[in-house]
């Protein structure tokens, strides 16, 4: 059993004071394997001091010497990968590529902001106004537990290259994932309070931070209900807010798709991190003339997907990061069937062979109305809902008649007709035939899905407070 009792305030491990502990488990067991400590507002209160006094130095620092540090953070993450991976894998359960992908990915996320920063228009000139790129103030992140490690740096990142300081209070499920990042970004020797990280839970931490008079900005990831809470926090002081939320994507095949490679691709789309991504496309919208076929290949595709620990490397799907999120996808695959919806593979109960762990059946609904609480809401697990549409205008309306908006697919033999439809979709994102992620573009959603953008030059300034000079 692991103790996480410290904190990380003003470049050195601090302990927490006494308070609350929070059980940390191993989703693929359900042993318990740790314990963290929460921090109280008092901690809270000493990351924000910290980081308000390092704001003075690092506001003032040339982004040359910014883009050095995030180098030094790429290499200090990147040599510790095998161990943040091996903690993942233990803590959150996803399936060895998926963890592999993320623990790679968490060093070289500092090289991609090291080069947005260095051909960046800090000063701009508008007529008559010289316009300066400042760094906001102090920044506050809040983090989820469904890629502890990429949320984390990527946040870090932007706020090194916009010269401001942080503090970041990262999910309380991902106490030991969070330990084993913050020893190696500790290595970087940053200046001390530039950056902080708090453990600690939603409730307590994460309020206090929201609401403190000294932060100016908060970047937030994590469901739309607590990026509400927020919002409405952050008014009191106007502070600026990123809100990265949840989603309902829906990927569209159209009937010109090669349905081979199209189904492979919405199964690969909709189980990613085994469902608990909000980049997820959940809702599948297949022409009425082709649902028979499609039906029958996407669960013949099922096969490609065996649910299972990481510690098997021929599994895809991980077990549901705790006992809730389990629970929660089990009501809703009884919810599916309550509401009329007809399961053609998966349903409730646990996979065969896997009767510990937090593990679930890949369920397919078919038959769902657009209009069901299965087609609305955010399940967060590997859960699709197959809809059926007669033409491209029905499936632009029925993609577009949600909540969320953060990434829907379009699947067809058409270049023309697929940017024709992918243009009609209100989404921050539109992935055409699997296209690769593009790490400098802007991220982030429309409607419930969130306010602003991360990465790239969008991400950076949403960091930043132009200020004009008239001369
Ligand atoms: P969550 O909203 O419950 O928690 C996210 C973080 O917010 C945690 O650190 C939590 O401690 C903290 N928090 C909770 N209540 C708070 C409050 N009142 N004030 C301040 N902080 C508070 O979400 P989760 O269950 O950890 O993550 C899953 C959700 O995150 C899903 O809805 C998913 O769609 C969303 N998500 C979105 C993105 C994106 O980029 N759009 C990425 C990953 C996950």
């Amino acid at each position: 059993m692991r103790q996480i009792t410290q904190n990380y305030v003003d470049g050195a491990f601090q302990p927490v004071s006494d308070g609350e502990e929070a059980p940390l488990f191993n989703p693929a067991t359900e042993e318990q394997i740790g314990t963290v400590r929460l921090s109280n507002v008092n901690d809270v209160n000493a990351a924000v001091a910290a980081a308000k006094r390092a704001f003075t130095r690092i506001s003032g620092t040339p982004p040359a010497e910014r883009a050095e540090m995030l180098r030094r953070l790429s290499v200090a993450v990147s040599v510790n990968g095998d161990r943040m991976a091996e903690t993942m894998r233990e803590e959150y359960g996803a399936p060895s590529s998926f963890v592999d992908f993320s623990a790679r990915r968490a060093g070289s996320v500092f090289l991609d902001m090291a080069a947005t920063l260095e051909s960046f228009a800090w000063q701009r000139r508008i007529g008559s106004a010289e316009v300066e790129m400042r760094p906001i103030g102090v920044a506050a992140a809040i983090t989820p537990w469904n890629s502890n490690y990429g949320f984390i740096c990527g946040k870090l990142a932007t706020a090194i290259a916009a010269g401001t300081s942080i503090v970041i209070k990262p999910s309380e499920m991902s106490a030991l994932q969070t330990q084993v990042l913050t020893e190696a970004l500790h290595k970087a020797g940053l200046p001390a309070g530039v950056l902080n990280i708090v453990n600690g839970s939603g409730a307590v931490a994460g309020a206090a931070l929201t609401a403190h008079p000294d932060i100016a900005k908060i970047s937030f990831t994590g469901s739309t209900v607590t990026g509400r809470a927020i919002l409405q926090s952050a008014a009191e002081t106007m502070k600026r807010v990123t809100l990265e939320l949840g989603g309902k994507g829906a990927q569209i095949i159209l009937d010109d798709a090669d349905l081979e490679a199209a189904v492979a691709q919405v199964l690969a789309s909709g189980f990613i991190n085994s469902g608990q991504a909000c980049i997820a496309g959940t809702r599948v919208l297949v022409p009425a003339r082709l649902m028979p076929e499609v039906r029958d290949r996407l669960v013949a595709g099922l096969a490609d997907w065996p649910v299972g620990p990481a510690s098997d490397p021929a599994s895809r799907i991980g077990p549901m990061v705790s006992r809730k999120q389990w629970e929660r996808v089990q009501s809703y695959i009884r919810l599916g069937t309550q509401e009329g919806a007809t399961i053609i593979a998966g349903g409730e109960v646990r996979p065969a062979g896997l009767d510990r762990g937090w593990f679930v059946r890949p369920t397919l609904f078919a038959d769902v109305d657009n209009a069901t609480r299965i087609a609305r809401e955010e399940i967060f697990g590997p859960v699709l809902c197959v809809i059926s549409y007669d033409n491209d205008e029905d499936a632009v309306r029925i993609a577009n008649d949600a909540d969320y908006g953060l990434q829907n697919f379009v699947l067809g033999g058409d270049p023309e007709r697929t940017w024709r439809v992918a243009a009609r979709l209100e989404s921050g994102r539109v992935t055409i035939n699997g296209a690769a992620h593009e790490p400098l573009a802007p991220f982030g959603g429309c409607k419930q899905s969130g306010i602003g953008r991360e990465f790239g030059v969008f991400g950076l300034e949403t960091f930043l407070e132009p200020q004009v000079v008239l001369t």
